[in-house]
Formats: structure tokens, C-alpha cells, sequence
């Protein structure tokens, strides 16, 4: 075991250290290695032909748990079904910023009760985007701030999309205070993260660390604690370099891990131990 592995190990709950013979130990591993995308839609019609095969061909690659955030409330019954059938499949509901024009008042009384009945694991996507310029900032802020306070009745964690729009987010979770979640494709700065972090929160990082091109968010991934950091396709977007120009999938997750440990300079297997049980830890899974 490398130095900087060590190092790694040292900070993981008891049952997550090396075993004697330097081998790192995790409970439930496949292949000894256990990944979980925070954050796929794979309820979207862009599955629709060959779910079953990508969901194969992901656990082969040791992708063990896929969480599939909601994004409109004509799509929750859909994804409620499709995670029902599989027990490392988990729903978040939510009604996404971006989507703004599709939201109707009663989408949020539905997601309201939705919460107490059914359970999701998070209250997701929900967020702020201030890179698209035509949506009313005013009206993404009402909607987020109902899903939060639904998020902190229901003492849920929540998964956001925050673009251009940190600042405003982080003063916002400052006053409606809830258990934590994960900012998903975090782009911000390294103060950013670690006022997140100091809010319950987690930091999602996927594909675009794959490409050589994206330095600033690179050294971000190399300079945020581990702890912090879980792992992410957001398939079908987002494509990891490999892939490039196709459709992004769970089953790539590997190189998003891949991408990750090397510009930290450390072991994959030890960086895929702790983003697991960073994951484990915020979502409660
Ligand atoms: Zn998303």
C-alpha cells in the first residue's frame, strides 16, 4: 500500500481499514470494489431501449448503487416503479430549476405528500440556475425554498443543481438549515466547498474530470478533502472522454473514479472505498 492510500485509510470508519495483508476491506464489495453513481437519470426515455443491459453491464464494472434524482412531477410514477424493482436503485423526487415552465403549484403539494408516503432517499433535483438566462431567478428561489423546508420536515438530504449561483444557495441553506445532501457537478471555489461541507453536504464529481481541458475543476477534485467528494455520471449527459460523443452511462462511472485518483495521485481503490462511504453516510443508504 502506497503513502497516500494510507493516509486515506486512516480517516475511514474501523471496518473500511486495510486488513493485515494491505488489502482494503470493504463490506459488500463486488470484486473488492464497490462504486455508487449519486446521481443518474436513468428513468429517461434515452434508457428506454436497453436499461436492463446497462444496469448488467454496470454492476459488472462494480457499480453497485445508482441514485435517480426526479426531475418533474409527470416523471416520479415512472421512476417510483422503475427503482421499486430493484433494491440498488434510489429515488429522489424533486422538481428541477430548469424545468421551471413545467412546475404547477399543485406538482408541490403532490411532492409534499409524496415525501411522508412513499420515502425517497433524497429531495431531488432541486436547485438554482443563473447560467440560463431566461429563467426567473425569483420564482427558481420560491421553488426551492418550499422543496427545502419539505426536505427539513421530512428530515430528508437533498440533491441540488447549483449553476453560477453558490453564493445565493449557501445563504439560502444557511436559513432553512437541512440535513445535508449532495451539490451535484460541483463547480464552485475551494471556500465554496468547504462551506457546503460545513453544512452536511457533500460535493459530486462525474465525467468532465476526464478531460485534460478541464483544469480549473481538476485541481478543485485534487484540493477538496476526500471526505467531501462522491461520485457521479449525471447519464445521459456529461460524457467522460472515453466516451465521447456518446451517450453517458453508469457503467462508466469507472472512469470518473479513474479520473479522480489520478489527479489526487492516489490508489482508485482507496479514493472508491471512501466516495462509498461518503455516499452511504449523506443519503443514509
Ligand atoms: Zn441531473
Amino acid at each position: 500500500m502506497n503513502l497516500a492510500e494510507e493516509s486515506i485509510c486512516k480517516r475511514l470508519p474501523r471496518r473500511y481499514a486495510p486488513r493485515n495483508d494491505g488489502v482494503l476491506f470493504c463490506p459488500g464489495l463486488i470484486k473488492r470494489m464497490e462504486l455508487i453513481d449519486t446521481h443518474c437519470h436513468l428513468d429517461l426515455p434515452a434508457f428506454e431501449a436497453d436499461r436492463g443491459a446497462v444496469l448488467q453491464r454496470s454492476r459488472a464494472n462494480g457499480v453497485n448503487g445508482i441514485v435517480v434524482p426526479g426531475v418533474e412531477a409527470s416523471g416520479w410514477d415512472r421512476l417510483w416503479d422503475f427503482c421499486a424493482g430493484d433494491a440498488n436503485l434510489y429515488p429522489a423526487l424533486g422538481l428541477h430549476p430548469v424545468y421551471l415552465e413545467q412546475h404547477a403549484d399543485a406538482d408541490l403539494k403532490a411532492l409534499e405528500s409524496r415525501l411522508t408516503e412513499h420515502r425517497p432517499v433524497a429531495v431531488g433535483e432541486i436547485g438554482l440556475d443563473y447560467y440560463l438566462k431566461d429563467l426567473d431567478q425569483e420564482r427558481q428561489q420560491a421553488l426551492l425554498e418550499a422543496q427545502l423546508e419539505m426536505a427539513r420536515a421530512a428530515d430528508l438530504p437533498v440533491i441540488l443543481h447549483v449553476r453560477k449561483a453558490h453564493e445565493r444557495m449557501l445563504s439560502t441553506l444557511k436559513r432553512i438549515r437541512v440535513r445535508g445532501g449532495i451539490a451535484h457537478a460541483f463547480n464552485g471555489s475551494l471556500q465554496q466547498a468547504a462551506q457546503y461541507a460545513e453544512l452536511g453536504f457533500k460535493l459530486g464529481f462525474g465525467g468532465m474530470l476526464t478531460y485534460a481541458r478541464s483544469s480549473k475543476l481538476r485541481a478543485l477534485a485534487k484540493a477538496v478533502p476526500i471526505e467531501s467528494i462522491v461520485l457521479e455520471t449525471d447519464a445521459p449527459d456529461m460524457t467522460v472522454a472515453q466516451h465521447r460523443g456518446q451517450r453517458n452511462s453508469p457503467e462508466y462511472l469507472p472512469f470518473c473514479l479513474a479520473a479522480l485518483a489520478e489527479v489526487r495521485g492516489v490508489d482508485p481503490q482507496a479514493v472508491a472505498c471512501q466516495t462509498t462511504v461518503n455516499a452511504r453516510e449523506v443519503l443514509g443508504l
